[in-house]
């Protein structure tokens, strides 16, 4: 069997190393215009800040791959012919497969702003993005970014590790309000103004002012305000890459490569996986595209099962994530939504100074069972959660056993019992609403 791998990102990589270890005698090529070898994309910004070196972000030495027999090849994949079975490549002879895995990632949106073309505007996808980054932002006094999620506060931290004055401009009335209830996004834009980042909130971009070179000069936004600035992060999400998938005809897309629950796509012995897949019919709760690290990995490793005879269906389980916010730890499992759906409730405590955290949700009226968890400044171990979580714990038997979660002894043992008390006394005042 050939099997073809277009993207090198952890999708890719993770759905190559299982199927060497099922067919070991199986041919893989992995196909990347990127880099010609894995990096951790997630460590990016700590390039950027002179943590680590560039080397430093690649998981596997360069002998790992001839050792394995993983073919790499450095090109763009340009067109895809499903019916012969074939991929074209931008630098060399046409790539034959038995079995194709598009493992294409994303691309960063953005949405048309006069001036985004100027130099000193980008996104931060790729190492390409960094590189770039690192040139324009050499020597600059003040940056602004545009976007209040993830990337945005990356990017942020980023220029602020070098000096940089960041102004912020977030859309929502907070801090990643489409995913933060009010009160953690609080706490991220208290962290925030203790770095000296200035934020606009319920402010948009309206355009981007250049100077005579080209170059960006300022910024205007949404409220009428000329910032000015020599360098524009745009971080206002990504989108799946449909680029490839976009030359073949036979492929369904949508907002994304359209996969059944085997990661199969349209065309036969064609799966994607990971950033540009859109699951058909999610569960009930799930959304259809997953953009995440550990998520890629998940997706990587269970078509290769697919893909080596032995279909396997994704189940990705309890939602997790995790972030920093500067000097803040986040951790969320299962729903923790920005607002309280319907039927649940939610407890929670704050630490006096403002770094700690914890919320847990769940829904009264099924046996109190708990749906999610946001711990701020506090660590929470996966599989304790993810076992309370699966089995519906009641949000009572969850606190009797809360230490159990902790990654912190110390912290618990000055913290568990005031965590404990704030909580009972929510619930006992939600039962005398109720
Ligand atoms: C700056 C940054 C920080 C992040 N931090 C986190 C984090 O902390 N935690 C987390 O869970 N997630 C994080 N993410 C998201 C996470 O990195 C992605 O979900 C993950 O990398 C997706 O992996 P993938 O393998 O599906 O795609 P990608 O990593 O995007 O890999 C796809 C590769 O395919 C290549 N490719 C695409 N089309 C072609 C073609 N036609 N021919 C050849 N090659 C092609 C691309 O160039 C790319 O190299 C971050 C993302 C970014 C950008």
């Amino acid at each position: 069997m050939h099997l073809v791998i277009i993207g090198n990102g952890i999708t890719g990589v993770s759905c190559a190393l299982a199927v060497r270890r099922l067919r070991p005698k199986a041919r893989i090529t992995l196909v990347s215009d990127e880099t010609p070898h894995h990096y951790s994309r997630t460590a990016l910004m700590y390039v950027y800040m002179g943590h680590l070196r560039p080397q430093d972000i690649k998981p596997y030495g360069d002998w790992f791959w001839p050792e394995n027999r993983l073919e790499l090849v450095h090109a763009t994949a340009t067109a895809l012919d499903t019916a012969r079975k074939t991929v074209a490549l931008s630098n060399g002879p046409h790539l034959a497969y038995d079995q194709l895995l598009l493992a294409t990632g994303s691309v960063s949106r953005t949405f048309d702003w006069p001036g985004q073309h100027l130099t000193g505007v980008q996104s931060l996808y790729s190492l390409p993005d960094l590189e770039q980054m690192h040139r324009h932002t050499h020597g600059i006094r003040h940056a602004v970014v545009v976007g209040g999620g993830l990337i945005g506060i990356e990017l942020a931290e980023m220029l602020h590790s070098r000096g940089i004055a960041v102004t912020m401009l977030v859309r929502d009335a907070h801090y990643w309000g489409a995913v933060l209830p009010p009160a953690e996004a609080e706490l991220v834009d208290l962290q925030l103004r203790q770095h000296q980042i200035e934020v606009r909130y319920r402010t948009g971009l309206a355009e981007i002012v250049g100077d005579a070179d080209g170059r960006v000069r300022a910024v205007r936004t949404s409220t009428g305000e000329e910032i000015e600035c020599q360098w524009v992060g745009l971080a206002t999400g990504v989108a799946p890459n449909l680029g490839l998938a976009a030359t073949c005809p036979a492929l369904a897309t949508d907002r994304g490569i359209l996969v059944d629950e085997y990661l199969q796509t349209s065309a036969p012995d064609v799966y994607a996986a990971g950033d540009c897949a859109q699951l058909r019919q999610p569960a009930a709760g799930e959304v259809p595209i997953e953009q995440l690290w550990y998520t890629g990995r998940m997706q990587g490793e269970t078509v290769a099962h697919t893909i080596c005879g032995q279909p396997t269906r994704y189940r990705r389980g309890p939602w997790f994530n995790s972030a920093k916010f500067f000097q803040l730890e986040y951790q969320t499992y299962g729903r923790v939504p920005a607002i309280l759906e319907l039927g649940e409730e939610s407890c929670y405590w704050q630490h006096p100074n403002a770094r700690q955290a914890l919320r847990i949700n769940f829904r009264p009226a099924q046996n109190h069972a708990v749906t999610g968890v946001n711990a701020m400044g506090i660590r929470q171990r996966h599989e304790v959660w993810e076992g309370w979580l699966r089995t519906g714990t009641p949000v009572q038997e969850v606190l009797r056993q809360l230490g159990k979660a902790n990654f912190d002894p110390e912290f618990f043992r000055r913290h568990e019992a005031d965590i404990i008390r704030s909580f009972t006394q929510q619930l006992a005042a939600l039962r005398t609403t109720h």
